[in-house]
């Protein structure tokens, strides 16, 4: 447990000490939204959203987890590493582009899991992160998540995912499709046993990722403006030829027409995981 705080604890600060290193440009980031001009220290204290206007930035799964876990982050799958199965390789190959977001990320594949309490209720927890290869599901992905749903059925757990997506990884093909029915089947089996499952839709949270486990939770949470759908705007507005409405696959879109449960501010989303996990399940209390 204690080995898991130094890793959070390295990764944050080494990232933070490497965007020292490149200048005082990397001390500031403009808000996409406003404009403002906010200073990194403050805007990661205010949970990377924007202190003016409100705007939700793209979380790392690092300081995801630790804005909703109470301390510890117990990691499973963490030997579950990318392959290469069709030998890919376009400008660069595939191992040199995973290698990549690797150091760039400080993340070890697309979606980290493991075991946390938030609020004192032991859950099972899956944070995706955009940083890796922007978030895309391929082998390593399913599989994690796969191990982390059977695993929370084995301790029964309640299980919380956190997507974050461009959908599936393009470099695995065919594999990565898989993927899609390999976890909706995980989930399936997960509920089916009475487990509760919930899944909060981060920006953006598209392609095979809505089209499997996000959207097949019995509690489905999202971030204000966060672009969800499956297909892009501009493929479906050829494909049926009519022209879409300006808020399609924004987070309060999805739930108006009743696609999402709840639009949450991420600094209020932990208590809100609080009340949702206490309706659901009085029995799983840390005592
Ligand atoms: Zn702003």
């Amino acid at each position: 447990m204690r080995e898991w705080r130094r890793v959070i604890g390295g990764s944050t600060e080494g990232r933070r000490e490497k965007e020292q290193q490149r200048g005082d440009a990397a001390l500031w980031s403009k808000c996409p939204k406003c404009g403002e001009v906010l200073y990194r220290r403050d805007l990661a204290a205010n949970l990377d959203v924007c202190t003016r206007c409100g705007y939700h930035f793209r979380m790392n799964a690092y300081d995801r987890i630790a804005s909703i876990a109470d301390g510890e982050f117990i990691e499973i799958g963490q030997d579950v590493v990318s392959s290469d199965p069709l030998g890919w390789s376009d400008k660069k190959t595939y191992p040199a582009k995973l290698g990549a977001d690797r150091e760039r990320s400080g993340v070890s594949e697309s979606v980290l899991c493991g075991f946390a309490t938030i609020g004192g209720f032991p859950v099972a927890l899956g944070v995706m992160d955009f940083h890796f290869r922007g978030g895309t599901m391929g082998r390593v992905a399913g599989e994690r998540i796969t191990l982390l749903l059977e695993e929370a059925e084995r301790r029964k757990l309640p299980c919380v995912i956190f997507a974050a997506s461009g959908g599936a990884r393009m470099e695995e093909g065919m594999v990565a499709l898989i993927q899609l029915a390999k976890t909706t089947a995980a989930v399936a089996r997960f509920m089916e046993a009475g487990n509760f499952f919930m899944t909060v839709l981060t920006d953006p949270t598209t392609g095979g990722v809505s089209a499997s486990f996000a959207f097949q939770a019995d509690v489905i949470v999202a971030e204000p403006k966060a672009m969800i759908g499956f297909a892009g705007r501009r493929v479906i507005e050829q494909t049926i030829r009519q022209r879409l409405p300006d808020q399609f696959q924004t987070a309060e879109f999805l739930l108006e027409k009743g696609a999402i449960d709840m639009v949450v501010d991420r600094r209020s989303l932990k208590d809100t995981l609080v009340r949702l996990l206490e309706y659901t399940r009085h029995d799983t209390k840390a005592r």
